[in-house]
């Protein structure tokens, strides 16, 4: 290894003619990153050595420790908190296609594993090795969204290794959300490849659901529940269910199939209660799956008021706690929906309790509902600790990627 007078380091033995710029980290600083982390943020650079300002947004470059050993390849967003982020452990494999196209054959061995159909999230980011992507397959269509200025540099060597690994008949770019912001990326919607349907099909567990991935929540499908959603068959036959946060009826349509007397759906989106009705009827339970469209606050304030009971309460709401600094206001509002909740079930009912903030944790999500509990004097027995579904696997050094939590409590009367 050498590093020229530019700050280039080249790797002598495996790959004479690769050269990338040395990103220089200060001492000490590359212990997380050998422990298994990928993110470098700006103030663990040496930026007397390398200085930000120097490297090109989006580049390739040779992560360093303080000895200036190159130890990884990842790439830069100078701008940005969470500066470089590593996608290559040593210096062998260059970042390009042959190096996703590994990566995603690697990621569909494991979804096609665990799932009989071809309906799962494909890639999740970091887990699988390409930070900042997420790949969301729902059978020929394949719906991409990119969180960092890294990822949308290699935005078509993306797409050209997945159409060599899953050739799709359509491909979208769902590129959105206010990740993009902290990277200072635009928002866009791009179908490079076929046309995006109005309506595509989604089967989870054999129940049928038509998603809008255009205008739908994410990319259309919450994956993340499927493996949590396979646990109602136990709990929800002969009984009354409320969907809670519904969007467009995982939990509560796959409760009325898996035997559910009555299932009612909540939220606030019409579009998506317009795709419960249809799930239902499509999948042979419409008459046994309601809608109401309303803010879910004041709706369970409404259903308390008529002395509505369910026997099992789903309560999987948008995230409460979108930053750290929102957490005791956040974690009020589960405490004050989940308390709802509690009040709407009847005498030792199902509780399924969920957050996806990856700023809550999991202690204080298990408080939270132990307060509530507390407070309307009822007890609680937790049955199951729910986490993001096996095609979402949690990174062990990256807590940010364990972000779905959720607990299937009993409410006992105290
Ligand atoms: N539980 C769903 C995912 C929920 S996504 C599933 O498993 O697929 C969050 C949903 O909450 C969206 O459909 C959004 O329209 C709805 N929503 C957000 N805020 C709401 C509110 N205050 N009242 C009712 N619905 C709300």
């Amino acid at each position: 290894m050498n590093q020229d007078s530019d700050g280039a380091v080249e790797h002598e033995a495996d790959e004479p003619g690769i050269e990338y710029p040395g990103l220089f980290l200060k001492k000490g600083e590359d212990a997380r990153l050998r422990q298994g982390h990928l993110w470098v943020f700006s103030n663990e650079v040496d930026t007397g050595r390398s200085p930000l300002t120097e490297f090109t947004p989006g580049e390739i470059v040779a992560i360093c420790d303080a000895g200036g050993r190159a130890f990884g390849l990842g790439y830069i967003n100078p701008q940005a908190l969470i500066c470089a982020r590593l996608v290559e452990r040593g210096l062998r494999h260059p970042i390009d296609k042959s190096l996703i196209v590994h990566r995603l054959k690697v990621a569909l061995e494991l979804r096609k594993q665990l799932y009989a159909e071809p309906f799962y999230r494909l890639v999740f980011g970091e887990a699988d090795g390409l930070p900042g992507l997420v790949l969301d397959r729902f059978d020929d269509v394949v719906v991409g969204q990119i969180g960092t200025l890294g990822m949308e540099s290699l935005r078509d060597a993306v797409l050209e290794a997945v159409m060599k690994v899953i050739k799709p008949r359509c491909f979208v770019w769902k590129n959105n959300g206010s990740v993009r912001k902290l990277e200072a990326l635009p928002e866009y919607l791009e179908v490079p490849v076929g046309t995006l349907e109005p309506l595509t099909r989604v089967v989870e567990a054999g129940v049928e659901f038509a998603v809008d991935i255009a205008n739908g929540q994410k990319t259309g499908w919450f994956y993340d529940q499927r493996d949590n959603r396979d646990r109602l068959a136990r709990l929800v036959p002969g009984k009354r269910v409320l969907d809670v946060f519904s969007y467009v009826g995982a939990w509560g349509v796959r409760s009325a199939v898996a035997g559910a007397s009555e299932v009612v759906c909540v939220d606030s989106s019409a579009t998506a209660l317009a795709a419960v009705t249809a799930a239902a009827a499509a999948n042979g339970c419409g008459d046994r799956v309601r809608t109401i469209q309303a803010d879910a606050f004041d709706a369970l304030k409404k259903m308390r008021q008529e002395r509505e009971r369910f026997d099992v309460v789903i309560i999987d709401p948008p995230a409460f706690v979108k930053r750290k600094k929102d957490f005791a206001e956040g974690r009020l509002a589960y405490r004050r929906i989940f308390e709802a909740g509690m009040q709407l079930l009847s005498r030792d009912g199902i509780l399924i309790a969920c957050s996806c903030s990856h700023h809550m944790p999991r202690s204080a999500l298990l408080d939270t509902i132990n307060q509530g509990a507390r407070h309307l004097d009822r007890s609680v027995q937790v049955l199951a600790q729910l986490q993001q579904s096996a095609d979402h696997p949690v990174h062990p050094a990256i807590p940010e990627t364990d972000y779905l939590k959720g607990y299937i409590c009993r409410v006992l009367p105290s």
